[in-house]
């Protein structure tokens, strides 16, 4: 049974994950590398929960036991976890290593999922010592407000790891979605493309950034036009998806716009720096193109 859930990495993901877990009643391990991440993360779900009370969706009382459940560190030890999930930066290397660090801590009943958005659930799997116990658990963002999580089973997952996984999902008040292990599963197979699509149509030139996001809004009846929607993401995600498809599918139409690459090199990753295909540092947000 899962009563305790451990997080790797307390960013945007992070922080949702440890939110929608302590409000379902179990407790949580916050991990990151960074102490001023987990600072940010614990101000974060403070806030949104101050939001929910304010809306009346949540008490009080029920916020304060909610984030009493959590605890952070900057210590990769999860040996009290049943669960953990990796939620840290959107790069094989990294997450190989973290496995490499965390497994020899962990209980060997316990399951390790990771939020992966795009790589090889099998691969990631198989860097560790239980493959039968890993498998992906892809939450979307923002995670308290967005009812998907789609789930992920590498080669050897074993059926007993996927059931246990859909049962948390549907605790947590989430809808799950299996998908195959293949590049970037359901939703970013197919969202991310597009969103590469809409940069492309602005280095083109065919639109502005307002146009390109006002006509998928009121052209598409889409609720976020596609560059706003990259820089909520992460322009660096959206990259690294895009890496993954090209790489593993080997199709050229995967091929990530060079002016997407251009705002990475640049360190514009959009909302989460204060800057992408908008500039968020007045009241409201400015194109940057
Ligand atoms: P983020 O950049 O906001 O946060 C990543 C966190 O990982 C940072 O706090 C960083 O300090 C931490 N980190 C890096 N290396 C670490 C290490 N070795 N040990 C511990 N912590 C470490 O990124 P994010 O948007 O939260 O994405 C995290 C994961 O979730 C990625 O795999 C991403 O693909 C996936 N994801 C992202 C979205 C999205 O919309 N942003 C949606 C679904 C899934």
């Amino acid at each position: 049974m899962i009563e305790t859930i451990g997080i790797v990495g307390a960013g945007q993901m992070g922080n949702g994950i440890a939110h929608v877990a302590a409000m379902a009643g179990y407790a949580v391990k916050l991990v990151d590398i960074s102490a001023d991440q987990l600072a940010g993360a614990v101000a974060t779900i403070d806030r949104n929960l101050g939001r929910q009370v304010a809306k009346g969706k949540v008490s009080d009382a029920d916020k304060a036991a909610g984030l009493a459940r959590i605890t952070t560190s900057t210590v990769m030890d999860f040996a009290d976890c049943d669960l953990v999930i990796e939620a840290a930066t959107e790069n094989e290397t990294v997450k190989r290593a973290i496995f490499a660090q965390i497994c020899p801590t962990l209980r060997p009943q316990a399951i390790l999922c990771t939020n992966t958005s795009s790589i090889s659930v099998t691969r990631l799997g198989a860097s560790t010592d239980r493959p039968e116990r890993f498998m992906g658990m892809h939450f979307m963002n923002p995670v308290p407000v967005m009812q998907l999580v789609e789930l992920i089973r590498g080669i050897a997952t074993s059926q007993e790891v996927f059931a246990e996984i859909r049962t948390l999902t549907e605790r947590l008040g989430k809808t799950p979605v299996s998908a195959e292990d293949f590049p970037a599963f359901i939703v970013n197979r197919i969202l991310l493309p597009m969103i590469n699509e809409a940069v492309y149509t602005l280095y083109e030139g065919v639109g502005s950034v307002s146009a390109i996001d006002t006509a998928m809004r009121l052209g598409s009846n889409h609720p976020m036009g596609p560059l706003e929607l990259a820089d909520f993401i992460g322009l660096d995600t959206c990259l690294a998806v895009m890496h993954v498809l090209h790489d593993g599918l080997a199709d050229s139409k995967y091929r990530p716009c060079p002016l997407l690459v251009k705002y990475v090199e640049a360190g514009w990753l959009g909302r989460k720096t204060g800057k992408g295909f908008y500039d968020y540092s007045g009241e409201t947000p400015v194109p940057t193109r």
